[in-house]
């Protein structure tokens, strides 16, 4: 292993392709906060309790892919795996569901961490960006939710998504289905661990991506079949209003996820372009969460989008971001006396909010020059002894190549004139 590599299944961003990750985050939370949303933040760890017994003892997430550590006080802790369960125990801490104003809407963008065979799309750390809205039972705000992933999707141009949606049912109905789920599965063929899944989770052997698996389950029973009326009149309105909102999704009955918090709604971006690690993103209803962490009863729902897959979307997809040069402006000086005074201007043009950077460590006018095409830097400033003796900078319009003597005094102020 090269000293240089980073550990197993994580990668750097580094730039260009950083500025894509950085507009894709910027692209799925500016809907939200156009709505409402509040931003969070939450710590990279919690206590091992929170994740097992929020996201489930049972699920893989919680029994494989943890990261858990003792610290040096005796504390267990996990790196967190997701994002749903800390941002609730953050806001039930804050009590910021007394705060009179449900649903606490909040969206947060940060680091998790899962212990995962890495393959393409799949990686021990990766960044997600997700939303919450807690504390209000409301198809509408299911729909709001599955509209603005919806709408920040396709505000980065990705065409080749698609929405797949469920109900999982409630406390009432969903007990008698796992029951009829149960007795159906512990009939076929199947191994050790997927048997102690019948009892432990049946609906996560529906997720089961093994063909002779899957063959099995065809005539499995449907949690549709099972949906007590008022689970099905609440579906039926999301679906209602997602399409008033002429955002397309299909039906998918076997879409079950994998953590064992969700009820009611559930959902799934997928990517076709993407292999086998096709989901972009994903999200639900999970009113009894509150009440698994030990706090009073509060419905929510959300979602999280995962980062690194919307970009590999977007690679899939061809698309190309348009992201605007960084800066705007190149200072190329030449002598010492040029680089303290055009130095000076760089300064003065950043503080008048103009980007603008400096070929710095002394190079010819040659290395320079390239830097400052690399930079995407719509005006060069160029200035050697004889310009500052003639209290001149030589300013070059990048686009065009047509370069004119500039007083110094009214560069920067020329400059902010061009660039609007
Ligand atoms: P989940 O909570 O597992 O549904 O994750 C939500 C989204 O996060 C997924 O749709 C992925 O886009 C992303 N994601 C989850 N796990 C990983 C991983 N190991 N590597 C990269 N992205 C991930």
């Amino acid at each position: 292993m090269s000293t240089f590599q980073a550990p197993k299944g994580t990668y750097d961003l580094t730039p260009p392709r950083s500025a894509t990750f950085l507009a894709v985050r910027e692209a799925i939370s500016a809907p939200l906060r156009d709505s409402g949303y509040g931003y969070i933040e939450t710590p990279g760890f919690e206590n091992v309790e929170l994740f097992a017994r929020g996201v489930g003892e049972s699920t893989d997430i919680v029994t494989k892919e943890m990261y858990t550590l003792t610290t040096k006080g005796g504390d267990q802790l996990a790196l967190r795996p997701e994002g749903t369960a800390s941002v609730l125990r953050a806001a039930l801490e804050a009590n910021l569901h007394k705060a009179g104003n449900l649903p606490v809407k909040l969206w947060y963008s940060g680091s998790y961490y899962r212990y995962e065979r890495p393959q393409a799309g799949r990686y021990r750390h990766f960044s997600q960006v997700g939303a919450e809205a807690i504390g209000t039972e409301d198809p509408a705000l299911d729909a709001e939710l599955i509209i603005l992933a919806d709408q920040a999707y396709r505000s980065l141009g990705l065409r080749r998504f698609r929405i797949l949606l469920n109900s999982l049912g409630d406390k009432e109905c969903r007990p008698v289905y796992r029951e009829a789920l149960q007795t159906f599965l512990r009939d076929l063929d199947l191994d050790e661990e997927t048997r102690r899944r019948i009892e432990i989770n049946p609906l996560r052997v529906l997720d089961d991506k093994r063909a002779d698996v899957q063959k099995q389950l065809t005539d499995a029973p449907k949690l549709r079949d099972y949906l007590c009326d008022a689970c099905k009149a609440y579906h039926e309105e999301v679906r209602a209003l997602l399409t008033a909102a002429g955002v397309a999704f299909e039906d998918d009955e076997k879409l079950v996820r994998g953590l064992d918090y969700y009820t009611r709604t559930t959902f799934e971006f997928v990517h076709d372009g993407l292999g086998s690690q096709s989901a972009v993103g994903g999200g639900g209803r999970y009113d009894g969460l509150s009440e698994m962490i030990g706090g009073p009863e509060l419905p929510s729902v959300g979602w999280a989008l995962g980062v690194d897959r919307t970009v590999l979307a977007l690679e899939a997809e061809s698309v190309e971001l348009d992201l605007p040069a960084t800066t705007s402006v190149y200072a190329v000086p030449l002598g010492e006396e040029a680089r303290r005074v055009l130095f000076g201007v760089v300064t003065e043009l950043r503080l008048a909010g103009i980007a603008a950077d400096f070929a710095f460590g002394g190079r010819g006018l040659k290395g320079a020059m390239k830097s400052a095409n690399r930079s995407g830097a719509r005006y060069t400033l160029v200035a050697g002894e004889r310009d500052l003796a003639e209290g001149v900078v030589q300013l070059k319009d990048m686009e065009s190549g047509e370069q004119s003597a500039v007083p110094l005094a009214e560069a920067a102020a020329e400059l902010a004139k061009r660039l609007g």
